[in-house]
């Protein structure tokens, strides 16, 4: 399947490999299938950058300084390739955090899967942002009690609807309901491994730590510090096999990613 890459909201810089600094990004990806375009995570929406405080919060806003640019929403990437709002009918979210759910209104009618434990805590915990979903999505929500292996990854089950190189693979830890998401794309596997590690140098041989920011922002919203982290050690592994992985704000996968 064809997979495009979107950055869907930049926010301020990061510093990487010696002494790099790369604005960070949303990324999030276009999935064009059978049965219609499938958006992996939204990143940042219309309606956020139409009222960021509503939304987005004021403390998100002077901490991560969103750019809200109109042209990095997923809906006018997606239209900029020609399509159409109606053409995305499945969204597929790796959790419900403000920095990923914000487009979620800007495709009303597309069905919303995510994991059962994750959408119970999101509507039901403060911190998360109900007025991203105030429109009533189409929940599909999945239990992880059972399912198959997956490149070592237990659990992983198939979205309803989608088409099976389209793989939920449960990664708790950054949330408890936290998801990666496989893709079968023309040149073999990919895992948007969403917000479960912040700095690609956490996936290295020799590991390197997140900056400080961001290792400070894990370790604030993080639910299960032990569980992420045995994620992290089985994506790196994964990542060692030749399965491109990369999480959700790094730049620097997702400017590799765009190279193919
Ligand atoms: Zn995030």
């Amino acid at each position: 399947m064809r997979v495009h890459h979107l950055n869907c909201g930049s926010m301020r810089e990061i510093e990487g490999p010696v002494g790099e600094r790369s604005a960070a990004v949303c990324h999030c990806l276009l999935v064009e299938t059978e049965q219609g375009l499938v958006l992996v995570d939204t990143g940042i929406g219309l309606h956020d950058i139409a009222d960021p405080p509503r939304t987005l919060g004021s403390d998100f806003v002077s901490w991560a300084r969103p750019v809200l640019d109109p042209a990095e929403t997923a809906i006018r990437q997606v239209e900029a390739l020609g399509y159409d709002v109606g053409d995305v009918r499945d969204i597929v979210m790796t959790h419900l955090h403000l920095d990923h759910a914000g487009a979620l209104a800007d495709f009303p009618e597309a069905t919303v899967h995510v994991s059962a434990t994750e959408l119970k805590t999101a509507t039901t915990a403060d911190r998360y942002p109900h007025q991203q979903w105030a429109h009533g999505p189409r929940w599909a929500a999945y239990d992880f009690d059972e399912g198959d292996i997956w490149n070592g990854f237990e659990n992983v089950r198939p979205a309803e609807g989608l088409p099976s190189e389209i793989l939920l693979v449960p990664l708790p830890g950054h949330t408890d309901g936290h998801l990666g998401v496989a893709v079968a794309c023309e040149s073999g596997w990919l895992l948007h491994a969403g917000d479960s590690y912040y700095y690609h140098g956490e996936l290295a041989s020799a590991p390197a730590p997140a900056p400080d920011m961001l290792e400070a922002l894990q370790s604030s919203t993080e639910t299960d510090r032990e569980l992420r982290l045995a994620n992290v050690r089985q994506l790196s592994s994964l990542a060692a096999s030749g399965v491109r992985v990369f999480c959700a704000h790094d730049p620097w996968e997702f400017r590799d990613a765009l190279r193919g």
